[in-house]
């Protein structure tokens, strides 16, 4: 049985589960196995929350994202693409010239469990340096396209120097719908120390029809810091929480 085989078969079984027995069993696999395979998606943190944006950078949001970030006086982590910071080098400069933590999400939103294991490391070593080039920064974070992981890619990603970052919180912003309602259901399922998943855009998938989405991202990310604050939260880049508060890992595998 080939990695990816294995990654499907388990997600599946898991997905057979009753809740109860899931959350049981993830206890347990958590437990065993994310000292040795572990993914972060949290951390220890009582105060923070590390709140991320995936795909980008986008002319048409990251302007606006970064001005409204500004007001807010938060730093973020963005997960960028490589295609993207290419067309756009202008607003990779800009994220970074306001102190954001960047870190890689792929050259292109391909699922990297397609890619034999030599081939994934060689894909993720290259994309790390190429955005370490045009950034200046030290890239240390990796989050899969689609949160799709096998044991091979794992270990690629590791063995690429990256640490991969999955999430505690989706979202759900690929979905189209008022801004209260992503503001909410956000709002409900993120913990302190967690991690949420935001998009500045979304990759069109080549599998399926391109979700399409036609809410403000930006007063999206307004309100929703709005109540972070109002929580007593801060918003944070993930490394640093992590690095203050220790990180949370997981084991996650997914096709
Ligand atoms: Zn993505």
């Amino acid at each position: 049985m080939s990695g990816k085989d294995l990654t499907s078969t388990l997600w599946d079984a898991a997905n057979r589960l009753t809740p109860d027995a899931r959350s049981k069993a993830r206890t347990f696999v958590d437990t065993v196995g994310a000292p040795f395979l572990g993914s972060i998606n949290g951390s220890g943190s009582r105060k923070d929350v590390a709140i991320t944006f995936d795909d980008g950078p986008e002319p048409t949001v990251t302007p606006h994202l970064l001005a409204l970030l500004r007001e807010h006086n938060v730093k973020l982590t963005f997960f960028v693409l490589l295609t993207q910071c290419r067309r756009y080098p202008e607003l990779l400069q800009a994220i970074v010239a306001d102190g954001h933590e960047i870190a890689l999400h792929g050259v292109d939103h391909r699922r990297i469990t397609g890619l034999p294991y030599g081939l994934a490391v060689d894909y993720l070593s290259n994309a790390k340096l190429e955005l370490e080039q045009l950034t200046g920064q030290k890239i240390n974070f990796y989050r899969p396209p689609y949160g799709s992981q096998s044991v091979a890619s794992w270990n690629a990603a590791r063995k690429a120097g990256l640490q991969v970052v999955a999430w505690s919180c989706d979202g759900a912003d690929w979905v189209d719908r008022e801004v209260d309602s992503v503001v909410a259901d956000s709002m409900a399922r993120l913990n302190s120390g967690g991690i949420l998943l935001l998009h500045e855009r979304l990759e069109p998938d080549p599998q399926r029809d391109a979700p399409k989405t036609t809410f403000n991202r930006i007063d999206m990310t307004d309100r929703l810091l709005n109540q972070v604050a109002a929580k007593g939260w801060a918003a944070a880049p993930v490394g640093s929480m992590v690095s203050e508060s220790g990180a949370k890992r997981t084991v996650w595998l997914r096709p």
